[in-house]
């Protein structure tokens, strides 16, 4: 938004009133634009509605402003919008804020985890799914909201698909209140801290719920909502060119590089838009096109890079949506968050690898890991769709023809592969019992709930009966974490090393803290030294924490401004091979939840140099991820009987000791564990004797 206050020069208020001109102009040229009065008329009506639109039609940043304009706002109540993603609430939050010429978190606003932009003010607010799940454990209700639209439907994230049962639930029973029901004085409308089955009898008003997709298959959502009205919004879509590969590609980096730069140097202008599976890719494509385009004589045209994934810092991403300066082409690095949840404008050409990073879990070991695999058709057609936006394009698919007729139709909705502890634990909270019998779009395995409630059981969050345990079940349910974190924390209370742990859980909370370049090998690896704990990662991450809190705080005490500590904390990053925005995430993650353990009333204290203290609280903390060494030099993980290997990102690589504790299986060619500590295996029995016996 240009710079404008009230004494603004002519020229500015000039200049601010074409651009306010520019984005009317913009959103009346949506499609959705022409179907305003009927699409509120439609909510009208309908108590659920489904909305099935072109990717870039104007659902998620319009429709809540139609609702708006149509009134669901009266009696202060809200519209929200989830998202699965936390970049695409921020990013449309942001976009839809300035549309509405009001300052982010007045009107518009967002909330995601470790983040929230809203007032008491805000009327329209974009929030991840995972997050309208966690209010509704203070509000079962979800009283203050008049509209819940549930966008990016077809992603089928784990949180949307529980989120689709929970609303169901508190929509019916709103309806039934409405019919029934009496206003109780003391809670005025309101459900705060009362379970859904309490808040039976309380008048709320009728809670409009619509569905979002961007796919063609809304059938399933009608279904669901008892053959619930579907509308379909007519999309525009230029033609696009679809380039396959004759060969098969060994390295899809490698050839993701070599065709960004093919493009730039023989196709006519237009930005693009590469798809890569995670952080870890997506940086280091960027320093390898940096590295490449130092060869290119100066007076070319010049190649801006702006990447976007999930955690990345908001301001970044928001660098993706804005124009490439002048001589350049702006080529986007994105995960499958730009598929369909964030529409970037001057996309042409679109690099499609056909790969992405996806939750994989065995019900039987109850193990869950990361895996990269194939995408689906739908993801292909998605990918290729964003080159066709504001004229014709087109797309590089990095594999054959013939692979595309190998792919699977559509993703397996992540319910069905991934560890469930953390669903059940929030029903529980939420006071639904059953979760077997729980009214799910899509039934999860019974052995992955039985496993998951086995789990949480050993966690100490359910008792033997399956009821949430108190107070320790409880606290775990209102950790935004997952159990296994939320558990290393209140242990640690108990341990007297909070202090570390939650310097350890924001830490694994992002990704990839350390980075090097091909060319610095040697000087990354010395630098990293200076960290190392032979203890293990974890130990190893608080000396990076405390190391980097040191340079915050002596640029403090010279009384040195925010701005100036920032650029100071850059600095210290680079030289010492850290990633300065993982860094930056986790110092967010770890003021967040510090506060949530202060409040829990955990208490906060340091082990000092006690590192046996430490290790044996991570023994307790993490026990259901041991694993032994083997003979042969592989590991063996205890609780699933998984042959593993140690990553080679980890200290103990080399070291390779008896018996260690992990946080996180990749697999690729290999299973391997990440994230590991050095560990007595005595511990074992002795910290978690309800999982672990001593042999006779
Ligand atoms: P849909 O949800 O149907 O995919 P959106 O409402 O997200 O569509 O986007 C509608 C249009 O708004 C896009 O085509 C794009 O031109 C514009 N837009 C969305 N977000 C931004 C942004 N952050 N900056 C600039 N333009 C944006
Ligand atoms: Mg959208």
């Amino acid at each position: 938004m240009p710079s404008f206050s009230a004494g603004a020069s002519p020229q500015k208020q000039q200049q601010f009133a074409r651009w306010r001109q520019l984005i009317r102009q913009q959103r009346k040229s949506l499609p959705i634009a022409s179907v305003e009065k009927r699409l509120v008329e439609e909510v009208r009506k309908n108590d659920t509605l489904i909305i099935v639109g072109e990717t870039g039609s104007g659902k998620t940043t319009q429709l809540p402003q139609f609702l708006y304009d149509g009134g669901f706002c009266q009696d202060g109540k809200v519209i929200g919008i989830t998202q699965p993603r936390r970049v695409a609430a921020v990013t449309v939050a942001k976009r839809v804020a300035e549309e509405c010429n009001d300052q982010l978190g007045k009107k518009v606003g967002y909330s995601i985890r470790f983040d929230d932009s809203t007032s008491n003010a805000t009327r329209i607010k974009y929030m991840t799914d995972g997050l309208l799940l966690r209010e509704a454990l203070w509000d079962p209700l979800l009283s203050k909201y008049s509209v819940i639209v549930v966008d990016e439907a077809h992603e089928r994230t784990v949180h949307t698909d529980v989120l689709l049962g929970l609303l169901k639930k508190v929509q019916h029973s709103r309806a039934n209140a409405n019919k029934n029901g009496k206003t109780l004085p003391d809670v005025q409308g309101h459900s705060q801290n009362l379970t859904l089955k309490e808040c039976q009898g309380i008048r709320c008003a009728p809670l409009k719920l619509i569905i979002m997709s961007a796919s063609l298959d809304a059938k399933c959502f009608s279904d669901y909502f008892g053959c619930a009205k579907a509308v379909h919004i007519q999309g525009r879509q230029y033609p696009v060119d679809i380039l396959y590969t004759y060969q098969p590609e060994s390295d899809y980096m490698d050839a993701t590089l070599v065709t960004i730069f093919q493009i730039h140097l023989e196709e006519g202008p237009g930005d693009i838009l590469a798809f890569l599976t995670g952080q870890e890719e997506i940086e280091s494509l960027e320093r390898l096109i940096h590295e490449r385009a130092r060869l290119f004589p100066p007076e070319s045209s010049r190649i801006w890079v702006t990447p976007v994934y999930s955690s990345l810092p908001s301001e970044q991403q928001m660098n993706a949506f804005k124009p490439a300066p002048a001589g350049t082409r702006k080529v986007v690095l994105a995960t499958n968050i730009a598929e369909t949840s964030v529409t970037i404008p001057g996309i042409k050409y679109v690099i499609d690898p056909g790969m992405v990073k996806a939750r994989a879990y065995n019900p039987v070991t109850g193990m869950e890991s990361l895996i990269i695999i194939p995408v689906s058709k739908a993801q292909v057609l998605q990918r290729s769709g964003r080159a066709g936006r504001e004229g014709p394009g087109k797309c590089f698919r990095l594999f054959q023809e013939s692979e595309f007729d190998k792919l699977v139709d559509s993703t397996v909705p992540e319910i069905k592969r991934c560890n469930l502890s953390n669903v059940v634990l929030q029903l529980k909270a939420l006071g639904i019992d059953d979760i077997i019998g729980f009214d799910f779009i899509e039934k999860p395995s019974r052995t992955a709930i039985l496993k998951s409630l086995e789990q949480l059981i050993l966690l100490g969050a359910l008792t033997d009966d399956y009821k949430l345990s108190d107070p320790v079940g409880h606290q775990m349910a209102r950790l935004p974490l997952d159990p296994m974190y939320s558990k290393a924390l209140i242990v640690s209370s108990k341990f007297k090393c909070l202090e570390e742990m939650l310097i350890v859980v924001s830490m694994l909370s992002v990704e990839s803290i350390f980075f090097s370049v091909r060319e610095k090998l040697e000087e990354a690896r010395a630098a990293r030294k200076g960290f190392e704990s032979s203890e293990g990662d974890h130990i190893t991450l608080v000396n990076v924490y405390r190391a980097s809190a040191e340079c915050l705080e002596k640029s403090r005490n010279a009384n040195a401004k925010e701005k100036t500590m920032e650029k100071a904390l850059n600095r210290w990053c680079r030289e010492n091979f850290i990633n300065y925005r993982s860094l930056r995430h986790a110092r967010d993650v770890h003021s967040q939840i510090q506060g949530h353990a202060q409040q829990m009333g955990l208490n906060l204290s340091s082990c000092g140099d006690d590192m046996v203290l430490f290790r044996r609280c991570l023994t307790s903390a993490f026990f259901l991820n041991a694993a032994m060494r083997q003979p042969d030099g592989s590991y063996r993980a205890l609780a699933t009987g998984q042959s593993v290997q140690i990553h080679p990102s980890s200290v103990l690589f080399r070291t390779k000791p008896d018996c260690v504790i992990f946080n996180e299986l990749v697999r690729t060619t290999q299973n391997y564990v990440k994230n590991l500590t050095r560990i007595d295996p005595l511990w074992l029995a002795e910290l978690a004797p309800q999982y672990y016996t001593t042999e006779e």
